[in-house]
């Protein structure tokens, strides 16, 4: 595994860091989860923002990640990025949630960000399975390092004790493999 990537266990909102990213729905306009976490504690700038990106293009299509400011979180951005919905694997799913993790890094590269932190996108009322959810994750953002010296630090932020343990096992796997 590449040595930029690093897993943490802890809150989202609390991480210093260039850009966070929010596992957000289509609609933009904030939920539950991760996603009001940020929102509460970034503050209202988030969600204007928010509002003028879907009065021009209408949300935000699943896999697909947009910017905003991060408020008064101690970030510089938010990517907005809206992971699919688990609904049994035959719909895509491990691949739209693959662009999820891409399409955030390249907005990093885009937007010059060195320092990124990542929740565990889907994988809660979106139900994605962690385990594959990890995998996927971990796989894609190892692929898209290999390719790009400019981002310094990937954060896996875990809020909770079952992703962060996986993300362990699965961070040993991949370095035994390799
Ligand atoms: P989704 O709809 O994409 O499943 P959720 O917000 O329901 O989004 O869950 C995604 C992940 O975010 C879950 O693993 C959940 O434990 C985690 N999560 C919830 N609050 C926070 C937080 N403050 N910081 C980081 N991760 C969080």
């Amino acid at each position: 595994m590449d040595e930029r990537v690093e897993v943490i266990h802890g809150d989202i909102t609390k991480v210093e860091v260039d850009a966070i990213v929010n596992a957000a729905n289509s609609s933009l306009l904030g939920g539950g989860g991760v996603d009001g976490a940020i929102h509460r504690a970034g503050g209202p700038a988030i969600l204007a923002e928010c509002i003028k990106i879907r009065e021009k293009q209408g949300g935000c299509p699943t896999g697909e990640a947009v910017i905003t400011t991060a408020g008064r979180l101690p970030a510089k951005y938010v990517f907005h990025t809206v992971g699919p919905v688990w609904r049994g694997g035959e719909k895509d799913e491990p691949r739209l949630l693959a662009n999820c993790y891409r399409n955030s890094l390249a907005l990093a590269v885009k937007n010059a960000v060195k320092t990124i932190a990542f929740p565990n996108i889907s994988t809660g009322v979106y139900r994605f399975p962690k385990e594959l959810a990890a995998e996927i994750a971990l796989k894609t953002v190892a692929a898209f390092l290999q390719e790009n010296q400019q981002i310094k630090k990937v954060y896996f932020v875990c809020f909770d004790g079952e992703n962060y343990e996986l993300y362990l096992r699965k961070i040993d796997e991949l370095k035994a493999r390799a």
